[in-house]
């Protein structure tokens, strides 16, 4: 459910850019968001070819980068490792535990099988 979620807002935001599939929790839709914002403006012809998480921070790929694209995308991979995939806060997210993901305690307990 989330993550049709996130794809269908992203679509909505960026009409025609393409997102695809999106492989990771709602709590990260404004990081995405203004993720995109950036490498569109620095390249608007580029194309997203996916997005997903891994290790707890943003996976971000397109078809190609410029230094200052992949800088940004990888600032904003940083970043995402401080906020809660799943509801997007700030507070207290840690990647402890034998699945290494960005989640606050409570989404931690909720996610965690
Ligand atoms: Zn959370």
């Amino acid at each position: 459910m989330e993550l049709v979620q996130i794809e269908d807002r992203l679509d909505k935001d960026f009409p025609g850019l393409g997102v695809g599939y999106v492989s990771c929790g709602i709590g990260w839709y404004l990081i995405l968001r203004k993720l995109i914002q950036r490498v569109i403006s620095l390249d608007p012809d580029i194309s997203i070819l996916q997005i997903k998480e891994k290790f707890g921070e943003i996976q971000f790929y397109v078809n190609s980068a410029s230094p200052e694209v992949n800088n940004v995308i990888s600032d904003f991979a940083i970043l995402s490792g401080t906020v809660c995939e799943s509801c997007g806060t700030k507070d207290d997210v840690t990647m402890e535990g034998e699945w290494v993901k960005a989640f606050c305690p409570e989404c931690r307990i909720d996610n965690i099988v």
